[in-house]
């Protein structure tokens, strides 16, 4: 079956088309500035279209352009936010599509985007079967103990406020990778996985189930990320207020100009990594933060988990710094984790072991591809027989 993934933004929308049973992408592309009026980056570039609807039609003429006449046989979005309803992914209908619309309010930049992307495809294709797969749901088994924050119960019951945890569908694809790769059946692999990219968020897995995860009620609380500050004192927020700090202030400093940015001056763990090896101070301390940030968490899931058989790195920075990694494995020595200096610094794109043989557990590198997981979902929903 051929799956058309889309990714959809406020301005802009990710596309690939994907054969499932091949697991190869026939093509894929970005389509940005949606509602910017005359964008485009001017290099024969799409120029920027008026909505989501024209969007599409830039999608369907650029796929057309590339692969000729083919039949898609479903479209998989990713969705940001799934609530407490969606705990795996659903075949779309109107009301699952005023579902999504009524979370908004717990994802205000991206659920909004998604609907865009779903009504535009209803009513370019309105017999074409679509998928929702939500970035929420594999966190849905989450206990309450995990999930619950220590604040008076109407903030839930009235508003909400919980632990949601997010990237749940690159760390449900890693675990059954991991698992996989360590000949265990997904139901007995419990770990800790650790997802590193621009956001980064690090998984207790136990049993094949996600029972703890960093991000919470949004994707900013936890690891330190390339520009989001993840875990601080609350009292902060509360002092800057009366400092005069407005909401979009705070939100601003702590999502865009905190993290890696906040400390070294720039969100990429590459120059992060080149300019603490040239010496730079600050660089060298923005490293330590964030290693010592997730060796803690990765020590405390290792106990959530009832001592975990394996530690996942994944996604940008997890899959290629080997630098950061042995950062971070440096801090875990309590757990007898030990890495192979060489295995590590190996560049490689499939799915690997990076311990020594006499680490307490393994070591792993596995290739997250969020794009994969939603196709393959996407048509296991369509057509569950295979
Ligand atoms: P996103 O969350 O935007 O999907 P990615 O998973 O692409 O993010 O990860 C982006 C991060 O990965 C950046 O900090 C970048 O520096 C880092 N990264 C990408 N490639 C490398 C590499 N070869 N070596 C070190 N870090 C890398």
């Amino acid at each position: 079956m051929l799956v058309l993934v889309i990714n959809s933004g406020s301005s802009s929308l990710k596309y690939q088309v994907r054969d499932v049973s091949a697991g190869s992408v026939l093509t894929e592309g970005l389509i940005e500035k949606i509602g910017m009026g005359n964008g485009g980056d001017g290099d024969g570039e799409i120029e920027g279209p008026r909505d989501h609807a024209e969007a599409l039609e830039l999608v369907d003429a650029a796929i057309h352009r590339e692969l000729g006449d083919l039949e898609l046989g479903a479209v998989g979005h990713r969705v940001v936010h799934g609530g407490e309803r969606f705990a795996e992914p659903v075949q779309i209908d109107n009301e699952i599509t005023r579902a999504i619309e009524r979370l908004n309010p717990l994802a205000p930049l991206h659920n909004p985007a998604n609907v865009l992307g779903i009504r535009a495809i209803t009513k370019k294709w309105p017999d074409m079967p679509q998928v929702a797969v939500f970035d929420t749901a594999f966190h849905r088994t989450l206990p309450e103990h995990a999930w619950r924050y220590a604040v008076p119960d109407e903030l839930y019951t009235n508003h909400g406020i919980r632990r949601y945890g997010f990237h749940g569908t690159s760390h449900e694809y890693v675990t059954r990778r991991a698992a996989a790769l360590l000949d265990l059946p997904v139901e007995e692999f419990d770990g800790v996985i650790a997802h590193l990219g621009n956001g980064a968020s690090v998984t207790a897995i136990r049993g094949g189930h996600s029972v703890d995860t960093s991000m919470g009620f949004t994707p900013l609380e936890g690891l330190v990320m390339g520009t989001r500050s993840g875990d601080l004192d609350p009292s902060i927020l509360v002092f800057l207020g009366r400092a005069g700090w407005t909401p979009e202030d705070l939100d601003t400093m702590l999502n865009r100009e905190s993290g890696l940015k906040g400390l070294a001056g720039n969100n990429d763990m590459r120059s992060v990594v080149e300019a603490a090896e040239s010496g730079d101070a600050k660089a060298a301390t923005a490293l330590a933060v964030t290693s010592y940030r997730l060796a803690k968490y990765i020590g405390g899931y290792h106990v959530a988990v009832g001592g975990a058989k394996a530690l996942v790195f994944t996604a940008g920075i997890g899959e290629n710094s080997h630098q950061f990694r042995a950062l971070v494995a440096d801090r875990l020595g309590a757990l007898g984790i030990e890495l192979d200096a060489g295995l590590n610094a190996e560049r490689s794109r499939e799915p690997r072991v990076i311990s020594t043989p006499q680490s307490a557990i393994p070591v792993l590198v596995i290739p997250t591809d969020e794009e994969r997981a939603i196709a393959e979902a996407t048509a296991a929903v369509v057509s569950p027989a295979g």
